[in-house]
């Protein structure tokens, strides 16, 4: 009996996306092994986070880079690397920070819902763009003296209207202001590991370790200019400071390396290749039944250049609407866990294990037919 099992909980066939709520992506054997061989002995932790941290850069092709608990973790890191910089005697006093830099300047269309990990900093967050689309003058009257760094969020799906990255850099840059990006689920392609640093000069970048990567789930990457990272650093754990709360083991420092390496050895484009196929499977399938149409999505909700599948159900011919349809998806054992409104399902072939896409196939083909 498998561990889940034993615990009455039910397994996930995950098509919606890599979520935290569903346990995030699964690691690769070599991913599993290093952390399995890394829980076999001790180590100085400190040691081991500059000498992972100086591996990373390396294969990254940055400056540095360091291991968070996430992507939520690094911005909660990044913020406060920001403020404090290698200031050892501010990083002591803090939680105090009234003589702190506390401004994050954030574009109205990169509200997102990761925000409180800046807050959680003690920064302020200062949002711009009251029209539609942002313009260069507002960014830079928004930058002044208390401004600690600019937050830029990456994805096609968050650029509408905004500020382009690089005229964002150019603008703090002239100010001399570091512009943090969250680039948590910006992979593929690989090359956004050093694109938004060494290519556009963004001064941090943060993925999340486990989403596409496929490393730990409670990890994440910190990459940019070296000083910041060192703020980072001792910010962070295992030093007691304001980062002790969000430590990383050994396991998952050792795991993100193996996932970061084992991700820029793998082909990507073979890896989209099998993605379409999949997408196309089950167009041809579910297009085949009364009352459904299905199509190819690209790129997909996170702006990621992967193609989804869109089913659109009609009602009327199939007796019950998408979120019915996701419902009684969710509700089978094993659950199958899809993205939905009223009018459609959206399934991703990105976070399936092979063969998972012929169980859903099934599924829907038994829960779809008349
Ligand atoms: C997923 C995500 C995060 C949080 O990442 P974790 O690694 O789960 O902490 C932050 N920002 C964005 C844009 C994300 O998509």
């Amino acid at each position: 009996m498998s561990i889940y099992e034993s615990l009455g909980v039910r397994r996930v066939i995950n098509a919606d996306a890599r979520l935290t709520r569903l346990g995030g992506s699964l690691m690769p054997e070599s991913v599993l092994d290093s952390m399995r061989e890394a829980a076999g002995s001790y180590v100085d932790l400190h040691e081991l986070h500059i000498a992972v941290g100086r591996r990373l850069a390396d294969v990254t092709h940055n400056e540095a880079a360091y291991v968070s608990s996430g992507a939520a973790a690094g911005l909660f890191l990044a913020s406060l690397a920001c403020m404090t910089g290698n200031d050892q005697a501010a990083i002591d006093r803090l939680p105090a920070r009234s003589e702190l830099k506390r401004r994050v300047i954030v574009q109205r269309m990169h509200r997102i819902p990761y925000l409180p990990a800046v807050a959680l900093a003690g920064a302020e967050i200062i949002e711009i763009g009251s029209e539609p689309e942002l313009h260069p003058g507002e960014l830079d009257m928004a930058l002044d003296d208390e401004t600690a760094a600019v937050l830029y969020v990456a994805g096609e799906h968050l650029s509408q209207g905004a500020l382009p990255l690089h005229e964002v850099i150019e603008i703090a840059h002239a100010r001399g202001v570091p512009v943090i990006v969250d680039a948590a689920a910006q992979l593929p392609p690989a090359q956004n590991l050093w694109r938004f640093t060494r290519d556009l000069g963004a001064d941090l970048v943060v993925f999340s370790g486990g989403k596409d990567l496929r490393g730990p789930q409670s990890s994440g990457l910190i990459v940019g200019r070296a000083d910041l990272i060192e703020a980072c650093r001792m910010n962070g754990a295992p030093n007691p400071r304001m980062g002790r709360p969000m430590k990383v083991g050994k396991e998952e420092m050792v795991g993100l390396l193996t996932a970061v390496e084992h991700y820029l050895a793998d082909d990507e484009d073979t890896r989209i290749a099998r993605f379409e196929t999949i997408v196309r499977d089950w167009i041809a399938t579910l297009n085949a039944l009364p009352g459904t149409q299905a199509t190819r999505e690209f790129p997909n909700e996170a702006g990621q250049p992967m193609p989804r599948c869109r089913v659109e159900l009609d009602p009327a011919v199939v007796g019950f609407d998408a979120s019915e349809l996701a419902r009684r998806l969710w509700g089978g054992n094993p659950r199958i866990a899809v993205k939905h409104d009223e009018r459609a399902i959206s399934m991703t072939p990105d976070t399936l294990e092979p063969g998972d896409e012929r169980e859903i196939t099934a599924r829907l083909v038994a829960l779809l037919q008349p």
